[in-house]
């Protein structure tokens, strides 16, 4: 039993203030939600059985709710994780201007042979020499002779040919052979279903696994593919589940984040979620989900989160992107501000966006005098970008 110090939960009489109704069925539906909650935050806490499936054809059997060490600052909390069964780790050295996969070693330290671990080379190396280069930085912040899955990182429906890439494919295969690696991955935050078709249409099925996004708000040709890319025995991970992760006031304090994360995974497609966990509040919550299953309140809660986060939660299905005559990259600069505003992470948010080139960030819209990008789903572009370049720029 882990027992977390100062922590002082939700009082479940605060929540009922906030959350009820009105109506004696409003009460019971509520009172059910603050039974939930209570659950979830209690102040002695019983970590539960992991509970495991099996990433595609690598075979290996993962928790379905894994560490993504992104957001995390502290070794202490992947520790305590790793300690209670969560045996997969996702990471990159970008994350953190290159202290995440420190981190990271530091939780390693005596479990590496329990954990699995994942990192990615630079979204801009596709050379033999560039590739090397990642790997044997990453292995030596992470302190191992090898990672697990080296995903290529951040690929769209524009650059999905980069599987493709022979130099690529070569220095993958040469670092299998010097035991370096294991497996070989994507990442995708954008077009995931394209490139998900791409991996199951290349005729060498070169890539074991993909992590993408995936949550409630996903568009059903993205499901679709990750059902496609299961069958050809790709292992799914999702990132990106909690569709933002934005505070509002709609749900009173009631976090959508373990509905979201339950949604997820009852697409049984999906191996597993990694959920950037902060600290061990975050981790308990999130953990927590390992053999729950999604709900009537599940559902509630998710419609509530999504009918609050409508007019500012951006899919990043870059659908809008041909629409604006200087091809502004508006899903980047959008997931940029859900760092800074949903996520809180002014550092990742900011060194997300200066990578992208001046002449497609939110600057190109100054001179544009009346914005003609259109959204799928009913965003407001030119607002967006104004914010963009407020908060970022
Ligand atoms: S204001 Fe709109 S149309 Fe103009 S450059 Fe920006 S996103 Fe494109
Ligand atoms: S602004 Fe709209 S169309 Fe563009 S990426 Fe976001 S959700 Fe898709």
């Amino acid at each position: 039993m882990y027992k977390e110090k100062g922590y002082s939960g939700i009082n479940r009489r605060d929540f009922l203030k906030v959350g009820v109704a009105g109506t004696t069925s409003a009460l019971i539906v509520w009172e059910g939600l603050a039974n939930a909650i209570e659950y979830a935050s209690a102040e002695s806490f019983v970590f539960p059985a992991p509970v495991y499936r099996t990433l595609g054809r690598t075979g290996m059997k993962i928790t379905i709710v894994s560490f993504g060490a992104m957001l995390t600052p502290e070794a202490e909390v992947m520790k305590v994780a790793f300690d209670h069964g969560v045996n997969y780790v996702d990471t990159a050295r970008r994350y953190m201007g290159g202290k995440n996969e420190e981190i990271v070693a530091k939780a390693l330290k005596g479990r590496r042979d329990k954990i699995y671990v994942a990192t990615k080379t630079k979204p801009d190396s596709h050379t033999k020499e560039a590739i090397f280069k990642d790997v044997e930085t990453s292995l030596r912040a992470l302190e191992t002779d090898y990672v697990d899955v080296i995903q290529l990182h951040n690929l769209t429906g524009e650059n999905k040919d980069r599987i493709l890439i022979p130099e690529t494919r070569e220095a993958f295969t040469k670092l299998k052979e010097q035991g370096k690696v294991r497996f070989f991955g994507i990442t995708s935050h954008k077009g995931q279903a394209e490139v998900l078709n791409a991996l199951v249409d290349d005729r060498d099925r070169f890539f074991d696994t993909a992590l993408v996004g995936y949550n409630f708000k996903s568009g059903a040709d993205v499901k679709e593919a990750i059902a496609r890319a299961a069958q050809a025995n790709i292992g799914i991970i999702a990132m990106k589940t909690q569709a933002g992760g934005y505070e509002t006031g709609a749900l009173g304090p009631v976090s959508p984040h373990q509905a979201a994360l339950k949604w997820a995974l009852q697409n049984t497609h999906i191996t597993a979620a990694i959920p950037g966990m902060r600290d061990m509040a975050e981790l308990r919550e999130d953990i927590a989900v390992m053999g729950m299953k999604f709900g009537y309140l599940d559902k509630l809660i998710l419609k509530r989160y999504g009918a609050a986060v409508k007019d500012y939660y951006c899919h990043l299905c870059g659908e809008c992107e041909s629409t604006c005559p200087k091809g502004v990259a508006i899903s980047t600069i959008n997931r940029c501000l859900m760092y800074k505003e949903g996520y809180k992470e002014s550092g990742l948010a900011r060194s997300t966006y200066v990578e992208i080139p001046a002449s497609i960030s939110a600057s190109a819209c100054l001179d544009c005098p009346d914005c003609v990008a259109r959204c799928v789903n009913g965003l407001d572009i030119a607002k967006k970008m104004d914010r963009a370049r407020r908060l970022l720029a």
